[in-house]
């Protein structure tokens, strides 16, 4: 790619969740887009792609502010159309997460792109060099991972991941074109499992299932767990059970057996990637979540006949109407409830700390610095603090001593902050940050 290219017409494939929602909101900001997906039948070539384009009025949230400026995106199919890429800019994969779907749609999006356009493939979490892997030079110079967040619209973060051949000229062009003009939040991720959110929030997901467990059997409820892994410590109200019924233990299954395949060797993350057996048995039952209609909550019928929600009790197999928690004062803060006595201050340290921790020895390997980590989680996570914001809260000496005492290893960044004599990783301003050099240095 030549350098100073401006992105004016993208071509995205793959009219799924993402694909049309990236579309959409190209098209929303008057970019013009051709929208390929599969073929439909004769007659209808272009079908699956239009019924996409059609599904977009009825989209919650929307995905699009104008949709008059639906007519911007092009319907077509891959085996008829893919020579309409050649004149876009940006081709944009955005298939099945299937290394062998996304690797053959990669090779005939070369052979039809012209030169001195770029590409980017959405994975969640496939590395990109499996993807580009004894593909031509000429893709593995132009390529990126550009990751965006569903509801695009609506999540801030796009991850965008270079590859180890990537021309230095690629990332500043995404990044003009999806920071400016899409208005997303840029976060540079490294080529690693996962990238940097789904590393950490998918790592707080299967060691907090572990974790609830044990605090269930210390008498909590799912409620109070809920609770406590929510709003004290700046994550979502739908805390732990919630989010996973929203993202679905089948998604959650195909996560952890891609971390199973592509997690280094000795990665904390290792010690969870089963299912605990309650858990399990749920998934196996298929009540997965909210796309099932039940999963750790689901909505039922009282006697009177109204809907009221319920909840699965996890130790005896039963459902009982839900029953909200009220936390007790000194459980408001993330510091409060870790100090505090009891299965929620366990399981707050155990899972936030331990996602902290977790998190904090991850920088270098997935991202150059702790500002990158810090917005993916906000912006990828909805998470009000970032790992390393939260950890300044907590006093991240008084974290590494208590890891120290639990006989836990410091991770990397808490043993650079501890060796530059520093108690913050952020200044007061917020405006320098601890560098892995052990320096302060400007965010910007
Ligand atoms: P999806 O199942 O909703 O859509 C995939 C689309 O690709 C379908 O319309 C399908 O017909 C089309 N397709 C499949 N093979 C094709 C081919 N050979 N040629 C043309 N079209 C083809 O999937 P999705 O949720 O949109 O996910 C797409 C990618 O984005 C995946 O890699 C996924 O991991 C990633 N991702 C998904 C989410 C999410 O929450 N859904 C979030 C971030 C990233």
């Amino acid at each position: 790619m030549s350098g100073g290219l401006t992105i004016g017409k993208v071509a995205v494939i793959g009219a799924g969740t993402m694909g049309l929602s990236i579309a959409a909101l190209c098209a929303d900001r008057d970019v013009p887009v051709v929208l390929l997906d599969r073929a439909g039948p004769a007659g209808d070539r272009a079908g699956p792609a239009r019924a996409a384009i059609e599904r977009l009025p009825g989209l919650r949230p929307a995905a699009m502010k104008r949709l008059e400026k639906a007519a911007l995106i092009t319907p077509g199919n891959v085996e008829d159309d893919l020579g309409r890429i050649a004149d876009c800019d940006w081709v944009c994969e955005a298939v099945f997460e299937d290394l062998a779907t996304k690797r053959d749609l990669l090779a005939r999006i070369e052979a039809a792109r012209r030169a001195g356009s770029v590409v980017s493939t959405n994975t969640s979490g496939i590395p990109l060099r499996d993807l580009v892997r004894d593909m031509p030079a000429h893709l593995r110079r132009d390529i990126v991972v550009t990751h965006f967040f569903n509801p695009v619209a609506v999540m801030r973060l796009c991850e965008i991941v270079p590859g180890p051949e990537t021309a230095p000229d690629v990332v500043p062009a995404f990044e003009a074109f999806i920071g400016v003009r899409l208005g997303k939040g840029i976060v540079h991720a490294k080529d690693t499992v996962n990238f940097i959110a789904n590393r950490i929030g998918c790592f707080f997901m299967l060691m907090g299932l572990h974790k609830a467990m044990d605090a269930l059997e210390a008498g909590a409820s799912a409620e109070a767990i809920d609770a406590a892994l929510g709003e004290p410590v700046g994550l979502p109200s739908t805390g732990l059970f919630g989010l996973i019924d929203l993202i679905g233990l089948d998604v959650m299954d195909f996560v952890a057996k891609n971390l199973a395949a592509n997690l280094p060797q000795g990665d904390a993350g290792r010690a969870y990637l089963r299912f605990p057996a309650p858990v399990q048995a749920m998934a196996e039952r298929g009540q997965i979540g909210r796309k099932a209609g039940a999963g750790f909550y689901r909505m039922g019928k009282a006697a009177d006949g109204s809907r009221v929600r319920e909840t699965f009790d996890l130790r005896t197999g039963a459902w009982r109407a839900e029953a909200k928690a009220v936390l007790g004062d000194r459980e408001r803060t993330a510091r409060d409830l870790i100090v505090s006595q009891g299965p929620l201050g366990r399981l707050a340290w155990d899972v936030v700390g331990g996602t902290l921790a977790y998190a904090a020895g991850l920088v270098p390997g997935i991202a150059d610095d702790i500002v990158n980590v810090d917005r993916a989680m906000r912006w990828g996570y909805a998470w009000a603090k970032g790992p390393f914001e939260l950890l300044d809260e907590l006093d991240p000496l008084d974290v590494a001593q208590r890891l120290e005492a639990a006989r836990q290893p410091v991770p990397a960044m808490l043993g650079v902050l501890c060796a530059a004599g520093r108690t913050r990783f952020y200044d007061a301003e917020g405006r320098a940050f601890l560098g892995v050099d052990g320096r302060m240095h400007p965010q910007t």
